[in-house]
């Protein structure tokens, strides 16, 4: 029995066997041709980027796509179709007089070495994506056949070295137990899309394809992103009572969706969630959420080529506000830049994008971008409860700023006369230490609070949320976490202003009772932890909190914080 250690990107526990989608190591002709061949070359990549782009159609006609697998699958017909390949191949065959499918070769590793010098995750994310059409490409012209699809059955786990997402779309039509990959992050778009067809996923597991052979039996559990290889008879019988566990869980959970969220002692919390992408709407609905707060709008910017227009965000923000009334959506303006970047929004070069143009900066800086995206939520909010947010505020200047331009909007509707909520709220997120630390000022600017403590423990603690090789200290016990959020909430109090917390903490039982003990009566969580706080709110009296509150603001390093959130949980026999 061996383990492999990855990350967990797909939650889940599967026990199957082990199919290698073998890595082709494509070896590329070295034909040399003549200048006369060269159109003859160029008439077969036209018809090999037709057949393939019409092979990405076939697929999105045959199978039930989300938007996001449609938009990724489009955006590789978009790579084939960008009329630089065709000229890049050309002038590659021009020079060199070789065959096209070196050409082609050289045109997509030169762009993939190009993505990944970028030091940037959102170009790192790119390069999957050419990776993968250049495969199909090159694979269609050498007539490379993956019989993949025949190999798989429901008890497969798929092991491969990166996950091509067209090919999970097709797995999971077969139905299969999970996937496991050497490379991906939590953020790539297989992984997404693995989350999304709630398929169990394991990635950046190390020397995977060496350890594993075809039919060996395996163990992936998505949660602790673990692969047992050629598990023992006990581990299995361990895992299957897991299995179980995991399923007799989710029937309790759903027991509770009608119910509200509330403490022991009969306290209210307001339970909502953070979105992503218009399609979770079904999803919040059928787990009953307290409505939406926080609605991450870059996703819908960053899924397409073109900046969404007004209208087709005031539809977005309006189907969504309709579909949850009375309960609130609360809209945060687009936070592109730092890990999040736009093909179509031209960023400079910077060599530190988390601290540099990102957010609220952005938005102030493109104010024509910010007036559409303010106007369609402002014309969403006569269809339902809206309120609006700023991201990666860092000044009183800012906001002021960002408040002069919603008036210009405003201003702009009566104007035209556009119905919108003229007593719509508008709140200020809460995640860079200078915003905390101004927090009484910015108090007195804004309708709400809500502590994007993701950003904050980055920004708190100098780490960066996205890198593997700083994650120890990526600390969410820390006491300056602990004073920076009690610090917010005071302050908040001095003007009576509601307070929410939409960052991870929220979804992690062991801070709850801190936020709650805090006062914080408003928590937005991910979709898929929701029934977990809800049920685990149900087990906390709120009258027992303030000690504990008291407790944790007396350590004075992260260790003893955890200690003392574990010894209360203790004291009280509550269960996680
Ligand atoms: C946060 O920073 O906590 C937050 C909720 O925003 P995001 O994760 O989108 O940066
Ligand atoms: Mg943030």
């Amino acid at each position: 029995m061996q383990k492999l250690k990855g990350l967990g990107v797909s939650h889940g526990i599967s026990i199957g066997k082990a199919v290698l989608k073998e890595i082709h190591p494509m070896t590329i002709p070295e034909r040399r041709i003549e200048k006369e061949c060269i159109l003859r070359e160029l008439e077969r990549l036209d018809s090999a980027i037709e057949k393939v782009v019409s092979d990405i159609d076939h697929l999105i006609d045959e199978y039930a796509f989300s938007d996001v697998d449609r938009e990724i699958l489009h955006s590789h017909k978009l790579i084939l179709q960008d009329p630089e390949l065709r000229k890049n191949v050309s002038r590659i065959l021009d020079e060199n007089m070789v065959g096209l499918e070196n050409a082609v070769h050289r045109h997509f590793s030169y762009a993939i070495d190009l993505f990944e010098k970028m030091d940037n995750a959102y170009y790192a994310e790119r390069v999957s994506d050419y990776r993968e059409v250049a495969n199909r490409l090159l694979g269609h012209m050498m007539g490379y056949e993956d019989d993949i699809l025949s190999k798989l059955h429901n008890d497969s786990i798929l092991v491969l070295e990166e996950i091509p997402v067209s090919l999970l779309t097709k797995v999971s039509k077969k139905g299969i137990a999970g996937v496991v990959a050497e490379i991906g992050s939590r953020t790539s778009h297989s992984s997404i899309v693995a989350r999304a067809l709630g398929i169990p996923a394991v990635v950046g597991v190390e020397n995977l394809l060496k350890s594993v052979s075809n039919d060996q039996e395996l163990i992936l559990d998505g949660y602790a992103g673990e692969v047992i290889l050629s598990p023992s008879q006990q581990n299995i019988t361990l895992y299957k009572h897991m299995i179980e566990q995991e399923r007799y869980r989710s029937e309790q959970l759903l027991k509770l969706v009608d119910l509200p969220a509330k403490t022991k002692d009969g306290v209210r919390i307001n339970l909502r969630c953070n979105i992503e992408l218009p399609d979770e709407l079904a999803h919040v609905k059928r787990i009953n959420a307290d409505g939406i707060g926080l609605f991450r709008t870059e996703f819908i910017y960053i899924g397409d080529m073109e900046l969404p227009s007004e209208n087709e965000q005031f539809e977005q923000y309006k189907m969504i506000a309709e579909a949850l009334k009375p309960n609130p959506v609360i809209i945060r303006t687009v936070d592109i830049g730092g890990d999040k970047l736009h093909a179509s929004i031209n960023l400079r070069h910077e060599e530190n994008p988390n601290l540099g143009c990102r957010g609220i900066r952005l938005s102030l800086r493109n104010p024509e971008m910010f007036h559409a995206q303010l106007k369609a939520i402002l014309r969403a909010s006569h269809y339902g409860n809206i309120k609006v947010m700023f991201p990666m505020v860092s000044s009183l200047d800012e906001l002021l700023r960002a408040k002069q331009h919603m008036n210009e909007c405003m201003n702009e509707l009566r104007k035209n006369e556009i119905p919108f909520d003229e007593e719509i709220k508008l709140g200020v997120m809460i995640e860079v230490p200078s915003a905390a630390m101004i927090s009484d000022t910015l108090a007195q600017h804004c309708d709400f609070f809500s502590i994007g403590t993701n950003d904050l423990i980055q920004y708190t603690l100098a780490v960066d949320r996205t890198s593997e090789n700083v994650t120890d200290y990526y600390n969410p016990y820390h006491p300056a976490i602990m004073h920076l959020i009690t610090l917010i909430v005071q302050n908040a109090r001095k003007y009576n202003l509601p307070v929410s917390v939409c960052g991870e903490m929220a979804s992690d039982r062991d801070f709850v009772p801190i936020l709650l003990g805090l006062g914080i009566t408003e928590l937005s969580v991910n979709p898929g932890s929701l029934l977990i706080i809800k049920e685990f709110i149900s087990k906390i009296d709120s009258s027992i909190l303030v000690d504990l509150v008291l407790d944790i603001l007396d350590q004075i390093t992260s260790k003893n914080v955890q200690k003392t959130i574990v010894r209360w949980r203790d004291k009280y026999g509550i269960k996680v």
